[in-house]
């Protein structure tokens, strides 16, 4: 079979440890002998981070926007213990915050559903997917504890020197205060990828806050995204027959509930990092849950939700049989692929990412699947396999398939 021929390369974010090497047997046997592979490739390696003091980070990112697709393996985050493991010379920032920052996106993450894996909420039989904002609130807060008595305000100062102030409380005794912000653009580019998102997956567009008790604040939000909608995406929705529509945090939450699933919840940051994690395990497992970052002018990058499986890899070091799951990284190259196949015009290519997920979802249904699977299915006697026996079987299911 002749290989499918791409056009513009994919930017390909190597990464650390165990999806390090998922990485490697994704390529050689799921991509490289179907498609004639065009990357443009960045070692995001903990050792090469080092090595190039982050630069390889940011050139990444930097050929992200440049290209407009990108596929990311996990990568490690340093903490004191790892500036050891790897004698660090400082401790780098997160790569995933790095990028984030210089891409301005928001971040999609949805489920990958399989019939022998039910989630936890019978009616859900479509993926819910969050869009959490990523920027604000009380991840880039100013807080005091208050010792005793005494007035707490909250004052602006214009560039002019001007200033107003009002009273957050008058403390009787002892307490805490907290200072949140926002920023218009922020939520407009929050707001805009959100919309972009559901064009893109033809889902309806959920957006809830607290707007009723956070009258300024929460309303803020509440106000960008209609206007946003109004004046930049109505007819677009219109055409593609599919709705926003915006609703109180707490009804939102129980709407979900009662809901199938099938469409795209856009949260703020403190509500999306709670609801995504809801979400995920009520659907099942982290290792069964897609990402992408989506900028605001249309740049995707796509990874897996988790992270390196650090215990799995020094297992897989010292020479023991790991059952890793691969599913979300596969994922993250099916979607890098699909949309570099739509974007320049190549259908064999979307269609391959299209028989690639299927074959994954068709190994687990026929009870083939990893031991994190193989624990909450509803197979009574599901097929464990190794991490590269997995690959293998989708493998083997996208050969008979063909
Ligand atoms: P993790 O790599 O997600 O793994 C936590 C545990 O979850 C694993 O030990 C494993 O449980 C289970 N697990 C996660 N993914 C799995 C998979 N694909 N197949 C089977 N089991 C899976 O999180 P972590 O151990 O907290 O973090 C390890 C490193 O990843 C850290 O250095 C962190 O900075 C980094 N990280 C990177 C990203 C990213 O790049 N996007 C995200 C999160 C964390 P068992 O051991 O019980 O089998
Ligand atoms: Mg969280």
């Amino acid at each position: 079979m002749d290989k499918i021929i791409m056009k513009t390369p994919l930017v390909e974010m190597d990464g650390d440890e165990m999806t390090r090497i998922l990485w490697a047997w994704i390529k050689e046997e799921l991509i490289i002998p179907y498609v004639d592979l065009k990357t443009v490739y960045f070692d995001l390696g903990l050792q090469k981070r080092e090595e190039t003091k982050d630069a390889v980070t940011v050139e990444a990112a930097a050929a992200a926007l440049e290209y407009g697709v990108s596929v990311k393996c996990a990568t490690i985050t340093p903490n004191a213990a790892r500036v050891k493991e790897y004698d660090l010379s400082t401790m780098w920032k997160s790569p995933n915050g790095t990028i984030r920052a210089i891409m301005d996106g928001t971040v999609f993450r949805t489920p990958i559903i399989v019939s022998n894996i039910r989630p936890v909420v019978r009616n859900w039989n479509k993926p819910i997917t969050i869009a959490r904002h990523a920027y604000g609130d009380v991840y880039k807060n100013a807080e005091m504890r208050i010792d005793g008595p005494g007035k707490v305000e909250l004052v602006f100062t214009d560039a002019g020197g001007e200033s107003r102030s009002i009273t957050v409380h008058e403390f009787e005794g002892p307490g805490v205060v907290q200072g949140m912000h926002n920023t218009d653009s922020s939520i407009e580019s929050f707001a805009r990828s959100c919309f972009t998102c559901a064009l893109d997956m033809k889902q309806d567009l959920w957006f809830s806050s607290k707007d009723t008790i956070s009258k300024t604040y929460d309303h803020r939000f509440k106000d960008i995204f209609a206007r946003i909608y109004e004046d930049e995406y109505r007819e677009a929705f219109g055409k593609a027959g599919i709705t926003y529509f915006y609703t109180l945090i707490d009804d939102a939450v129980a709407r979900v509930m009662k809901s199938e699933g099938g469409f795209i919840w856009a949260c703020k940051n403190y509500d999306g990092d709670v609801m995504s994690d809801m979400i995920s395990s009520a659907f099942g497992s982290l290792a069964m849950m897609t990402s992408v970052l989506i900028s605001p002018d249309g740049k995707y990058e796509y990874e897996a939700a988790h992270g390196t499986v650090q215990r799995h890899y020094y297992r897989h070091l010292a020479g023991e049989s790991t059952s890793t799951n691969s599913v979300a990284t596969i994922f993250a190259w099916t979607g890098a692929l699909r949309k570099r196949g739509e974007l320049d015009q190549i259908p064999e290519l979307a269609a391959f990412a299209d028989r690639l997920e299927k074959a994954v979802t068709d190994t687990i249904e026929s009870g083939t699947m990893t031991k994190d699977l193989a624990m909450i299915t509803t197979d009574e006697h599901p097929d464990v396999v190794d991490s590269l026996g997995f690959i293998r079987a989708v493998r083997a299911k996208l050969d008979q398939e063909a």
